[in-house]
């Protein structure tokens, strides 16, 4: 699956795009000018509706019709069908909204059949609804299209139809001097009441945001040149219009010429901002999708209660004042759109919790907020040029490297590290992009995968260099060098070697790296060594620049590194554990508890509660015998789900509504047993927090670790393959 990107500058154009919709159908400023008010709602507001055409084609068509025009393997219609669903559901919900409303309005007095299906299919059965079988109609036409003609002639098939479209729009004047011509746009005008309709003027905007957004980077140098373009054609369309009019040419007024152009400038620039607004929270934006959509559906008939309300209470300045119309109408269809988008985010939300929970035994749930948090503080905490490098190896210390990595990538990650292989091959299968460098030993019968699957590797010595030169093919690689922890890397006295390495045949030195093995106290003989180790490290970066060797990317700091010598920076820094919100121990995790937060949080069930009497054993190997009458629980939570042996017999404790349950016996491969006797009403089903919050109680991966006489990255990164990881 590919990540999901974020498009926060479409996103917020879609409210002003809607107001725009609004203004069209109020006419805010007839009373001081009828030019102002054309000029409004007949020109400029109408940008509206091609760009959500747009959207559309963006997020509904582009992967399948690139796809196809690239001819590679053929891409599911599944998203294509969801939307439609999707759009029939709101079309059905909206005629059933306006159908008091459209009998009130006497349109469907003495309707045909065929007047019926004229109204679904082209005109929409109130007013502003003709939008959502145009959406249909286009998607439709649009992938018929695209299986008939391929790309260029599917554009093309379009842009004639909205050429066609313009003569029954705009420039009808100009058809009525041909008669025959104009008899077959009378004919046409039976089936369709305006040639601004799914089947003339959807097509093309579809058309043009599935190729404008089907992956290309506009980056923040072009800004100039097209919001120029922006200006230049939207002035034409201006002039164009008001031409239009003055020689009443006009039938209609949706259809210019000159709108084609102006929108695609226009989107080009959203997709600018979009780039550089990546950090936009997906939940917000959802929110403004819905919302805009609330704001079109609604609005005619929040045009219908200010005009009642208006009548009833003898306030007609809300119907005279044309402005004033408007802007009670706006702000009162933002908040009953704004209110309902709310409510139904909040349903959303529920159900997909309640799925997961419902499925679960034992979870854990990762916490993106904090990851957001803990990554911005790091930002800000490194030097302007050093960017990081994430280590998600060990499944990324037990939260899930794949859904960690797209959600580092979403908030602009692009370099990552693993430990080995294995893990890099699991992150690309799931289309994580971006550098994945591999930190440890790579056997050489799999060189052939670190190609196939776009992965550095770390070069842990001279011989090993060798190894991988002979392989023959071109490898990317980090040059690892010792500076005195005596794991991987070249030693850095040779330094002879290491030059020798960097001028290799097949090897494409990207970066330059060593490791810091005792950087976890910042005074003292460790800070001593530290010092050392860098000194030795960037005197082999003095000699590879005196001999001419072009220096790639260097890095040296881990999470404690980055903390305790913030100085050494280099252009990389490999955060793990502290990324993930806390510290090897209790206690420099409290030292950093302000700046960093626990990412992840280890729920479990509570299978069955019984009782036990005095003298009877619970669990293996009678560790364990009730003194007196006892409530235990047996918990879905076991050694093989990262919940450590060590804790048994009381050493540690879980959750359960808010209130410690001590462990009672060994702790069991898949399950444990606690005591619950003082905690009141605790049922099959209940949750229990192993790590997390739980009321005002809380047990950290700092706790279990010290009670279990290990450091926190060790508890983490075995939590097992076994629990579900669900972001939130
Ligand atoms: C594991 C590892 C890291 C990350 O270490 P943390 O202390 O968890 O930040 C960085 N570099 C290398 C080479 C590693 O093996």
């Amino acid at each position: 699956m590919k990540t999901k990107e974020t498009y926060a500058g479409i996103d917020f154009f879609r409210i002003p795009a809607a107001l725009f919709v609004v203004a069209i159908h109020t006419s805010p400023l007839t009373t001081w000018s009828e030019g102002a008010d054309f000029f409004l709602t007949r020109v400029l507001a109408r940008i509206a509706v091609p760009f959500f055409f747009m959207v559309t084609g963006q997020f509904v068509l582009s992967d399948y019709l690139w796809s196809r025009q690239n001819h590679r393997q053929k891409k599911s219609l599944y998203p294509i069908l969801r939307y439609l669903r999707k759009i029939l559901l709101l079309y059905g919900i909206s005629i059933v909204l306006y159908l008091p409303l459209g009998i009130y309005a006497g349109h469907y007095q003495n309707l045909t059949f065929g007047a019926a299906l004229r109204m679904l299919l082209f005109d929409g059965t109130f007013y502003h609804l003709w939008y959502f079988p145009a959406c249909i109609l286009g998607v439709l036409l649009v992938c018929l299209f695209c299986r008939l003609w391929k790309g260029k002639g599917a554009l093309a098939a379009a842009g004639v139809l909205y050429f066609i479209g313009l003569f029954g729009d705009s420039y009808f004047g100009l058809t009525e001097k041909l008669p025959g011509v104009a008899a077959i746009y009378e004919k046409g005008f039976s089936l369709w009441s305006y040639t601004r309709n799914g089947l003339f003027m959807a097509p093309i905007f579809l058309m043009l945001g599935a190729v404008m957004g089907s992956g290309k980077r506009y980056d923040k140098s072009k800004k100039a040149v097209v919001s120029v373009g922006f200006v230049c054609s939207f002035l034409l369309m201006t002039v164009e219009a008001f031409l239009l009019r003055w020689f009443e040419i006009q039938r209609h007024d949706s259809m210019y010429v000159m709108l084609i152009p102006t929108v695609i400038f226009l989107y080009q620039i959203l997709l600018i901002v979009s780039e550089s607004t990546k950090n936009a929270h997906a939940k917000d934006l959802r929110l403004l999708r819905s919302t805009s959509t609330g704001i079109y559906i609604l609005h005619p008939a929040i045009i219908v209660v200010v005009r009642g309300v208006a009548k009833v209470s003898g306030i007609t300045a809300f119907i005279d004042n044309s402005l004033l119309h408007y802007v009670s109408v706006v702000i009162l269809t933002v908040a009953a759109a704004f209110l309902i988008a709310v409510l139904q985010q909040r349903a959303f939300t529920e159900h997909i919790e309640k799925k997961h929970v419902q499925k679960s035994r034992t979870w854990i749930e990762l916490d993106r907020n904090a990851l957001r948090d803990n990554v911005n503080f790091f930002k800000a905490f490194l030097p302007e040029h050093c960017r990081l490098m994430p280590v998600i190896k060990a499944n990324a210390y037990g939260h899930g490297a794949v859904p960690l990595a797209k959600e580092l990538w979403r908030i602009g990650v692009k370099h990552f590290c693993v430990a080995c292989i294995q893990e890099g091959i699991a992150l690309r299968r799931a289309g994580v992009r971006g550098e994945i460098l591999v930190l440890g030993y790579t056997h050489p019968t799999q060189f052939d995968a670190l190609r196939k699957y776009r992965l550095s590797q770390t070069v842990i010595d001279y011989a090993y260099a060798e190894q991988l030169k002979t392989y023959g093919k071109r490898l990317h690689v980090h040059v690892g060098v010792d500076t005195g922890m005596h794991r991987l890397g070249e030693r850095c006295e040779n330094i002879g070697q290491i030059c020798e390495i960097f001028e290799m045949e097949n090897l494409i030195v990207d970066g330059v790296m060593t490791h810091l093995s005792a950087d976890e106290k910042a005074q003292g003989q460790e800070k001593v060594f530290t010092d050392r180790q860098a000194a030795a490290f960037y005197e082999v970066l003095e000699v590879l620049k005196e001999r001419g060797i072009k220096c790639p990317k260097v890095h040296l700091q881990a999470s404690y590194g980055i903390l305790n010598y913030p100085e050494l920076a280099g252009d990389y820094a490999r955060v793990g554990i502290a990324l993930y919100g806390v510290l090897s121990t209790k206690e420099d995790t409290l030292r950093w508890k302000e700046k960093l937060h626990p990412v992840l949080s280890l729920k479990t069930r509570v299978a069955v509660v019984k009782e036990i009497y005095p003298g009877e054993a619970a669990g293996y190997g009678l560790s364990f015998i009730a003194e007196h009458t006892m409530k235990v629980a047996v918990l879905t939570i076991g050694y093989a789900d990262g919940f450590p042996r060590s804790l048994s017999n009381g050493k540690g404790a879980v959750l359960i509504h808010g209130q410690k349950a001590p462990v009672i016996g060994t702790v069991c491969m898949d399950q444990t047993l606690v005591d619950v006797s003082d905690i009141p009403d605790v049922q099959s089903g209940d949750i229990a927090v192993v790590i997390g919050r739980s009321g005002s109680e809380e047990i950290t991966a700092c706790d279990l670790a010290e009670q279990a006489g290990t450091i926190t990255n060790e508890i983490l990164s075995r939590m097992g393959a076994r629990p579900e990881r669900i972001i939130i």
